[in-house]
C-alpha cells in the first residue's frame, strides 16, 4: 500500500498526524491526541513504525502535546497551513 506524501519509512521518533489523514496511514497507533489551540484541528501523536508501548516509560512523551501546540501556533503566526505530518523530534 502506498503511504501518504511526506511519510518516509524511517521515522523512529514521534510524529503528529492530522485526524483527517489518520485513516490513510498504515501502522500508526495514536498514543496521544491534541487540538490546535488556534483552529481546533485535531492531531494524533504516535510512532509510525512501532507502538510506543507504555508512554510513561518514554522520556519526554508527556511533552509531545505541548510541543505540538507550540508548532501549530507558530504555523498560524507565520500564516502557514499545518503539515500533514509534523515531526516532534527535537
Ligand atoms: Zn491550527
Amino acid at each position: 500500500m502506498p503511504t501518504m506524501v511526506g511519510v518516509t519509512n524511517n521515522f523512529d521518533y514521534p510524529v503528529a498526524i492530522r485526524d483527517k489523514d489518520l485513516p490513510d496511514v498504515q501502522a500508526f497507533r495514536v498514543e496521544a491526541h491534541e487540538l490546535c489551540t488556534m483552529c481546533g484541528e485535531g492531531f494524533g501523536i504516535g510512532y509510525l513504525r512501532r507502538p510506543a508501548g507504555d508512554l510513561s516509560r518514554i522520556v519526554g512523551a508527556n511533552e509531545w502535546p505541548g510541543k505540538l501546540t507550540q508548532i501549530l501556533a507558530k504555523d498560524h503566526r507565520q500564516d502557514r497551513s499545518h503539515k500533514h505530518v509534523i515531526e516532534l523530534d527535537n
